[in-house]
């Protein structure tokens, strides 16, 4: 396995509109490399999901991953989904910080659906089917996102709550 570069905003491959994957794809070796490097490149940097985009691939696979952990242990879950499709459930929205491993340094608050319907193909190439809520509803819809060439900060309704790190832990948080 290799970790992999991510792509940084500006580059273009990151506003481009991922293709489909092709089933018979899915089980060649490059393929299962990739979803395999990018769990291992998601994990080296602490992220908890990527988009083959972000990896400078321009294919719908993403990496989904729900924090299973509790206090200070981080056991991620990862969900690799290939093609895959969110649907708002009910009108329910959620404002909650977000940050993204293509714009290093950076939070900033957006409004979601809070419970999604995720469909896609999981990484042997059967449907998968499952609901999200809360958080890991906001990471599929992030992902997914960069499928389409589009960004967190494109989906905050203001810029006002875009800060840096260290900002962000000064002035933001509780604790
Ligand atoms: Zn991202």
């Amino acid at each position: 396995m290799s970790i992999l570069k991510v792509a940084r905003m500006g580059h273009p491959v990151l506003r481009k509109a991922a293709r489909k994957v092709e089933p018979a794809e899915i089980k060649s070796p490059a393929f299962q490399k990739l979803v395999d490097d990018m769990i291992e490149t998601m994990r080296e940097y602490e992220g908890i999901g990527l988009a083959a985009p972000q990896v400078h691939e321009g294919v719908r696979l993403a990496i989904i991953g729900i924090d299973e952990g509790e206090g200070r242990t981080h056991d991620i879950r990862v969900l690799p989904v290939i093609n895959p499709e969110v649907t708002p459930i009910g009108k329910t929205t959620a404002e909650d910080w977000e940050g993204c491993l293509s714009l290093p340094g950076l939070r900033g608050r957006v409004v979601r659906p809070d419970q999604v319907q995720v469909r896609a193909l999981d990484r042997r190439g059967n449907r998968v089917e499952f609901d999200l809520e809360g958080f890991p509803a906001r990471v599929a819809q992030h992902e997914i996102d960069h499928l389409d060439g589009v960004l967190f900060i494109d989906r905050m309704k203001s810029l006002e709550t875009l800060t840096f790190i260290e900002e962000y832990s000064k002035y933001w948080t509780e604790d």
